[in-house]
């Protein structure tokens, strides 16, 4: 899309996304002026956020690979975002075929990728809908033909709930998934945290004030509220590069404390 002046229908060129500033910032293709101008801004003070943001994309798959080897065969990624390789179907069915996923996101970018890479591709869906609005998600029929809520399943909020506001109620999100996950499901969360330095929480918040790409810094007593009925499990809630679990060899993209800094936790249901 970069260099295009036509946008897809539902786009409005004059406003950031968060799923194309995100596809920018780990070197993607889908982004326009307006995306590439926020993550610059945010760049200028705080020039790791790409390796964060790739550091975000190893936890992500190093929590479903885990959570795919511990027996759990049903995923919703919940703020999908552009595909980017390995996606959660593939990191999931790599350990085993039979895994099913259902991608949510509300960006009609995304929803435009994946109408095109997942037709025909049994067991695995998307569908286009807001996170805000969980019992839509849980009663569509995509999401109940897919996922059997009698058995475990993975719900993935990773990168996407400190696009939820305060008074949008994240931890009553995690609540409604919560109630109909059966034993043996798992919470994956990823945010962006109050730690990071003040001039990245200053640029970004300037760079997307008023737009939905606008991030929420929440600190770790409230993330440690949203795993509320998880028990947190490997390392617990740690900046993401450092998460790790089981014998995957890590590989440390980051040296020191980053500018923007992304925390990561698994929880099993308790
Ligand atoms: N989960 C992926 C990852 O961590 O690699 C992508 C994260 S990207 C930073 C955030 C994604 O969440 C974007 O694709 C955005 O469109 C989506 N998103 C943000 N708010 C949302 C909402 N209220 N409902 C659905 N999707 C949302």
């Amino acid at each position: 899309m970069a260099g295009l002046e036509r946008v897809p229908p539902g786009v409005d060129p004059t406003v950031p996304s968060s799923a194309r500033v995100y596809d920018y910032l780990l070197g993607g293709k889908d982004h326009l002026a307006i995306d590439r101008a926020v993550a610059e801004t945010l760049l200028s003070v705080a020039p790791d956020t790409r390796l964060v943001a790739r550091a975000n994309r190893l936890f992500l798959a190093g929590a479903v690979r885990y959570l795919a080897e511990q027996g759990v065969r049903q995923f919703i990624d919940l703020g999908t975002g552009i595909p980017t390789s390995p996606s959660v179907h593939e990191v999931a069915r790599g350990v085993s075929p039979a895994c099913r996923v259902i991608y949510v996101d509300y960006d009609p970018v995304v929803r435009l990728h994946a109408e095109v890479l997942l037709a025909d591709m049994p067991g695995v869906a998307s569908i286009q809908a807001d996170v805000r609005r969980p019992k839509d998600i849980l009663g569509d029929p995509h999401v109940t033909g897919l996922i059997d809520f009698d058995q475990p399943v993975a719900v993935l909020m990773v990168g996407v709930l400190h696009f939820v506001m305060d008074e949008e109620d994240p931890a009553g999100i995690v609540a409604a998934f919560k109630e109909r996950m059966a034993p043996g499901s798992h919470l994956v969360i990823s945010h962006t945290m109050a730690e990071s330095t003040p001039e990245a929480i200053a640029q970004l918040k300037m760079a997307t004030a008023n737009s939905p790409a606008q991030s929420v810094f929440r600190d770790r007593t409230q993330l440690m509220r949203l795993f509320d009925g998880f028990e947190l499990i490997g390392p617990g809630l740690v900046p993401v590069q450092d998460w790790q679990i089981g014998d995957e060899e890590q590989i440390s993209l980051l040296d020191g404390t980053p500018h923007l800094r992304v925390d990561g936790g698994v929880g099993r249901l308790i």
